[in-house]
Parts: structure tokens; sequence; C-alpha cells
């Protein structure tokens, strides 16, 4: 009887240590699903051109891959602000690019100089963030490294521009501003893939064709398209209903081929301005036909680097932007900048690599913005 009683415990104590063993291997499999679908959502970003049918759904499903991101990013590590040399009310470089091409001139960069430029900020730590989430004030970047907004303007066919290889397939030449980007950032998954286009109306970066699937690529792989005016207008003497046809058409064009992207930030056509004040408002929102527009960014040419969008200073709507080039920038190129950054004579954003934090050094305390609308909790250290 005692016999057959111990026998009973052992079989229950065997039995319960099967049941626990079996739990550890289910949550030690939903652990891996989880990171394997993180690790998908990184290995699928760039969406193949020739092979795309919709690249709009591709990035939907690249969206959910986001959402699965940040949300093991709620467990974010907390690094010492202070040991990245965290400035989160720092300077933020909106590069300005306009024709990739040969040979190199004032508003030329060569396509070696580009991938050059992109390797150099890359080996400086800076990574690219989209007009959005600068402008509203949304940096997600690690600890320790620096924003930096990347435009082009005109939408040359030398920014994004298809040819035929060999085999007669058309691919994204290699040495356009898009071909350039997507190379780097798959060499480089840690340098983002962002960027905005700012266009004008008629044919986007050239080839009738392609306008449409060039559009949608630029979208589709998480870069954005801008408005540059439809006929690249002079604002200066415009009045309202002039100045709302101009950028009201270039958004219901795009509407046109992508109804369900907003175009929400502009780039001054020539940096002009409306010479009334009280014209300004229709820079930032106005309507044409049947198309209400709502620019959350609006971009000069410039010469400087522009403020943190936590700094007390910082007007989303008057955003100055640096020359993307070395030749006649009179000492304000981005190389000058960059110069200065390293210097110290400049102080850049430099990110504290939290989603829930404004870092910088308490003796700045005066040029953070206390008023703004965030989430993110000032840590002066
Ligand atoms: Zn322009």
């Amino acid at each position: 009887m005692v016999k057959m009683k111990s026998f009973l415990v052992i079989l229950l104590i065997i039995l319960l240590f099967t049941l626990v063993s079996c739990q550890d291997q289910q949550n030690d499999s939903v652990e891996e699903n989880g990171n394997h679908d993180y690790e998908n959502s990184e290995q699928e970003d760039i969406i193949e051109f020739e092979e795309d049918e919709d690249p709009i759904e591709d990035h939907e499903s690249d969206k959910e891959g986001e959402e699965n991101a940040s949300q093991e990013d709620t467990k974010e590590e907390v690094v010492n602000p202070e040991e990245v040399n965290a400035n989160e009310l720092g300077d933020v470089m909106v590069l300005m690019y306009h024709h990739i091409s040969e040979p190199e001139d004032t508003w030329v960069r060569t396509p070696d100089n580009f991938r050059q430029d992109l390797q150099n900020l890359y080996d400086l730590d800076f990574r690219p963030v989209s007009l959005e989430d600068y402008a509203k004030g949304k940096i997600n970047l690690e600890a320790g490294m620096k924003p930096v907004v990347l435009t082009f303007d005109d939408g040359r066919q030398n920014n994004f521009n298809m040819i035929e290889d060999q085999t007669g397939e058309w691919i994204i030449d290699p040495d356009s501003a898009v071909g350039i980007l997507v190379d780097f950032h798959e060499e480089n998954p840690d340098f983002p893939l962002e960027a905005t286009f700012f266009i004008n109306g008629g044919t986007p970066f050239g080839q009738e064709e392609f306008v449409r699937d060039k559009l949608e690529f630029i979208v589709a792989n998480g870069m954005d398209i801008g408005n540059h005016s439809y006929t690249h207008a002079n604002f200066t003497d415009l009045d309202a209903e002039e100045l709302q046809r101009e950028l009201g058409r270039l958004t219901k064009m795009v509407r046109e081929y992508l109804p369900d992207y907003d175009v929400n930030t502009l780039a001054l056509p020539f940096g002009s301005r409306p010479g009334k004040e009280e014209l300004q408002t229709y820079l930032h929102r106005g309507g044409y036909d049947d198309i209400i527009y709502e620019h959350i960014a609006i971009l000069e040419v410039g010469w400087q680097p522009y403020f943190s969008p936590y700094h007390i200073n910082f007007d989303p709507l008057k955003i100055q932007r640096v020359r993307a080039s070395e030749m006649n920038v009179d000492n304000v190129g981005m190389y000058d900048w960059i110069n200065h950054f390293e210097t110290g004579n400049r102080r850049p954003f430099i990110s504290d690599g939290s989603k829930n934090t404004i870092s910088f050094p308490k003796e700045h305390y005066e040029y953070f913005n206390e008023s703004m609308e965030t989430d993110r909790k000032a840590n002066p250290f």
C-alpha cells in the first residue's frame, strides 16, 4: 500500500514536471515568433520596383511590422544621456539637394559625391529622419545618433530614373538619387530610407510612363513627396487665388496618382514668400477645386542648420535648410556646418535614444519649449 502511494506521488511529480516544461517551450516559441516577425519587417524593407504589383498594400504590412517593433520598443533600454552627450535641444541639418548628375556644379551633386556624402554622414553618426517626424518632434534614433533630413527639389529625372538593363528589364538607375539611397540603405540597414522629394506639376521625374510607379515606390518605401508648387512659381507677387491654385493643383495631381497619400510639406520655390503678410496663411493651408491642402512644414532655401523641434525658437513653417554641396556655398555648405558640429562651434541635436524623454544639459533649460505638445518629458541633466 505504501509502495503504491509513493509510486503515485512519483507519477504525479513526473506529470507536473512534463506540464511545466511544455509551457516553457510554448513561451519560447512565442518569443521566437515575435523576433522572427520583427526581423522580417526589417528585411522586407525595400520593395522591388519590377516585382511590385501593389506597393501600397505591401507598405501596409510593413507598417504592421513597425507596430510590432514599437511594441518591443516599449521595453527600451535606458541610457545615461550624459554618457552619449545627448543634446535634444541642438541643431538639425535639413539638407537641400537638386540635381544628382555630372559634372559637379552649384546645384548639381555627382552620384559619387552624393554616395560619399551619405558615407560621411553615416560615419559621423548622422541618421536620416523624415521631415514630418522632425517637424512634429518625433525623432526616434538610437542614443548618440544625430538626425539629418534629406530633401530633393524640382523632381528631376536624375532624382529617380529608370533604365533598361542588358536583359531588357527596367530597373532603377543606380546613379539616380533614389537608386543611391536604396543601395546605401541595403548596405547599411541602420541608415533609414527617409527623404522628401519636392516635385512640380507636369511629369515629375520625367518618363511619363513611369510617373505612377515612381510616386508609388517612393511612398511605399517610406519616403515622401512634398509640394514645390505646380509651375515652380515665384510666390512674391501672387495673390490669394493664384497661391492656392499653385499649391492645391500640385496636391490634386499627386492625389490622382496616390488617393490615400497627403502631401503635407512645402519647399518654397526660389525660397520665395508672398510679399503681403496676410497671404502667408495660404502657404500653410488653403483650397483649390475640391482640394483642401495643409502643410505641417514649410522649408526655406536657407543656409544654416535649424532649431531642434523642442527649442523655443522652432517654427515648423519657417524651417531653414543647408545646401548639400561644396561649390559656391560661401562657407555655409553642409561640410562647413559638419565642421562646426565637430569642433563644438555649433551644437548638433544628439539623441538620448528614448521616445519618452527630451534630454539636454540643464544649462540650456531656458531654450526648452515648455508649451510644446508632446508625450515626452523634459530630462535636463
Ligand atoms: Zn526649385
